[in-house]
């Protein structure tokens, strides 16, 4: 009942204050990250859901291409005010399932960044791969080899198994690439599940052949790594070759240039210098991080805040409308991560 109260307040705020905000925080570009799209939602926005958002975008927002706030930034034409940028992380089917029609329907434009092996059909993204061991196990407790088996997780229902993935996926993120890989052919053997050497359909990618035939005009392709590691845990080779490698194999597939990078995860603690060192080195002029909500008057071109598009209607009228962030501001509250995300909204804590 307080949840509804406070819902129902929001809402009220949120239109009488939604017009003041925009025009307050006008002159700050926003960025907004998506990732997946299913009718069935869950983790996965609606495509009504996505219909909405592309609605009230285009009405008192003013999409771009990210390359057209990059020009601006390095002193090209001024951007006009309530610009926004739309960009999808990893590449995967649903996004031309989906997404890409609402695009066209729109004509709004978005940056998609490609994990380059996930999209040459060579793996599957690790989290898809430990969340596929958490729902596909054959027992009734997840017990971690070598751990105690009183941290085992049950596996009882579809919330347990969720909470599984979402304890072991974020245990991953601190881990090195042959660390995390053991870990999950290790959970993959304690749970009696064998792991397909392709991506099932549920996480399939958006293949070569189906982005190269995308409206370049209208999606851009950047690099998101060749196989999604965290790159602050990565050797100086693995970030160069994550990072340089995904840039060149993307753009030879692809036959145009790749000038955007999106770091994995992208919060301050899984990108470094050497990370932006390599998106530099591999030619690209900008590379976008997860957290952060409107842009400053400066920024680092290599470290652009985003924030995950909220699914719930009136959390994501706020945070596009500069409410979210003025009552941070007012209050003193740091937001790097809008609260909603951390709470699961936006599939969090979800390796990006
Ligand atoms: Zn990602």
């Amino acid at each position: 009942m307080l949840e509804d109260t406070g819902l129902v307040f929001r809402r009220a705020a949120g239109a009488a204050l939604g017009p003041l905000a925009r025009w307050l925080t006008a002159g700050q570009p926003r960025i907004l990250f998506y990732h997946r799209f299913a009718p069935d939602g869950g983790r996965a926005l609606a495509p009504e859901a996505f219909e909405y958002h592309l609605a009230y975008l285009t009405r008192h927002f003013v999409p771009m291409p990210l390359s057209r706030l990059i020009e601006a930034r390095r002193g090209g034409a001024p951007l006009p005010r309530r610009a926004v940028v739309l960009t999808v992380d990893d590449g995967y089917r649903d996004f031309l399932d989906h997404a890409y029609p609402l695009l066209e329907k729109y004509a709004v434009p978005a940056t998609l960044y490609v994990v380059s092996e996930f999209a040459a059909g060579n793996l599957w993204l690790w989290f898809d791969r430990l969340r596929y061991v958490c729902e596909q196990a054959k027992v009734a407790r997840l017990a971690v080899p070598g751990e105690a088996d009183a941290t085992a997780f049950p596996l009882g229902t579809r919330a347990e198994r969720e909470r599984a993935w979402d304890v072991l996926s974020s245990r991953c993120l601190t881990l090195r690439t042959a660390e995390r890989e053991d870990l999950i052919e290790d959970l993959a053997a304690v749970a009696e599940v064998s792991l397909p050497a392709k991506a099932p359909h549920a996480f399939a990618p958006a293949g070569i052949d189906a982005l190269r035939a995308l409206d370049p005009a209208l999606v851009d392709i950047g690099a998101h790594t060749r196989s999604h590691p965290i790159l602050s845990m990565c050797s100086d080779p693995e970030v160069e070759d994550e990072v340089i490698g995904s840039v060149r194999s993307l753009t030879a597939a692809l036959g145009r240039p790749v000038t955007s990078f999106c770091y994995p995860n992208g919060r301050p603690v899984d990108f470094d210098r050497r990370a932006i060192d390599a998106a530099r080195a591999a030619g690209c002029t900008n590379a976008t991080a997860s957290t952060g909500m409107l842009l400053p008057a400066v920024a680092n071109p290599f470290a652009l805040p985003r924030f995950g598009a909220a699914h719930e209607a009136s959390t994501f009228r706020h945070e596009m409308d500069g409410l979210t962030y003025l009552q941070s501001r007012l209050t003193g509250r740091h937001v790097d991560v809008p609260a909603g995300e951390m709470a699961g909204r936006a599939a969090r804590p979800r390796p990006a």
